[in-house]
């Protein structure tokens, strides 16, 4: 069993804010080890469930955050940016579950460090007619692979939000949110355990499934109009509302990549303060 985990920061042990996950930052280097145990913690209780191996695709940011040093040995790490699949890169290569670690709940929502894709900008995605935060939109680039989602870690917020599109995996609540930037958090030594103890009990899970494959429709609402306008310039790409565009795609590989481009062209249309 080869198990993959997808590693967001936001939903790590003791992360509430801003300079926690900003690369560069001090807060940001302490946070790297916090970050890091989460993810020793997952590998070590996948692997005393059963996998054999673990990868582990680094999905925050940059993208460089975790220490390579200090991984366990039974991991390997996809490490930096520009992947096609983006924080889903590598559950195309026959992994038999996935991880969704350090997540947190999508923009417009109650949650720590809320949002999606963009820090700011975006206030809402649906997927399909329904919120979808980047673990809705994950577990479906999953299912289309066969791949079943067994573990998600974050705030409670965020395991609150994968009951509704991974109700069979496993959640861990590191902390529980008290706004979007305060939360009370668990000690390394508490969530580690509990993300060990979820992991392993997660592997009954593992093994691949029937692949998913459908049309899918994404609609994404930002908060100025100027950037829904700079958004529909992208083909395929329509203006529903005056801070609203939507798209259809054959496939969900598909519908995230629309995704991606989408976000790009609307982050670089924004204009210092005034967004
Ligand atoms: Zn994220």
């Amino acid at each position: 069993m080869r198990i993959m985990i997808s590693a967001d920061m936001e939903g790590a042990t003791g992360v509430t804010w801003t300079a926690d996950v900003l690369p560069g930052t001090e807060q940001w280097q302490r946070f790297r080890a916090l970050f890091t145990g989460d993810v020793n913690a997952c590998v070590g209780g996948l692997c005393a469930g059963g996998a054999e191996s673990v990868l582990v695709n680094e999905a925050h940011s940059s993208q460089r955050n975790l220490l390579l040093e200090a991984l366990d040995d039974r991991a390997s790490m996809l490490t930096g940016r520009h992947k096609p699949l983006s924080m889903m890169q590598g559950v195309d290569s026959g992994v038999d579950g996935v991880v969704f670690l350090g997540y947190h709940a999508g923009a417009g929502e109650e949650g720590v460090l809320a949002h999606t894709y963009l820090e700011n900008s975006i206030t809402g995605v649906w997927l399909d007619g329904r919120p979808a935060s980047e673990g809705r939109l994950n577990a479906a680039l999953a299912a289309e692979h066969g791949v079943p989602v067994l573990l998600v870690t974050g705030d409670d917020r965020a395991c609150e939000d994968a009951r509704s599109w991974a109700p069979a995996a496993e959640v861990v609540a590191v902390k529980e949110c008290v706004s979007r930037y305060a939360a009370i958090c668990a000690t390394p030594a508490i969530t580690s355990a509990r993300i060990a103890e979820a992991a392993s009990r997660a592997m009954t899970g593992a093994g691949r499934v029937e692949p998913v494959v459908s049309a899918h429709r994404i609609e994404v609402e930002f908060d100025a109009t100027h950037l829904a306008h700079a958004a529909a310039v992208v083909p395929t790409v329509e203006l529903v509302d005056v801070r609203r565009v939507g798209f259809d795609a054959a496939t969900m590989t598909d519908a995230v990549q629309a995704f991606k481009i989408v976000t790009a062209v609307a982050a670089g249309a924004v204009e210092g303060i005034y967004g």
